[in-house]
């Protein structure tokens, strides 16, 4: 059920399909049909949530280790067996920002 906003009155379809006040005459004709184009604007799902992955996939697991020779505290680490496989292997450092390589002390 349609209103005219002009009176208040109700409004009815005229042959043509447009929404016509019977009491003061005012039509819809230049509003309602707005409406019926730009109904194929869809919707569509942003493709923007592209995750951010692998910004230092090639530097192996970081660890927060201060590098002795420039003092970043970023490094990465590897294990390595030094010497038989009885002994605890040494972690090997290397800093993110110098790319110095030093042992982990223990
Ligand atoms: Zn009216
Ligand atoms: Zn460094």
């Amino acid at each position: 059920m349609e209103f005219c906003p002009e009176c208040g009155s109700m409004m009815m379809p005229d042959e043509d399909g447009i929404l016509t006040c019977n009491s003061c005459g005012h039509s819809d004709a230049n509003t309602n049909t707005a409406d019926y184009e730009g109904i194929s604007i869809g919707e569509h799902e942003s493709e923007d949530t592209v995750k951010m992955l692998g910004e230092d996939v090639d530097l192996g697991p970081g660890v927060t280790e201060i590098c002795p020779k420039c003092g970043h505290d970023k490094a990465t680490y590897e294990l390595k067996q030094t010497r038989s496989a009885d002994e605890a292997p040494t972690r090997f450092f290397t800093c993110k920002k110098c790319k110095h390589k030093w042992r982990e002390y223990d």
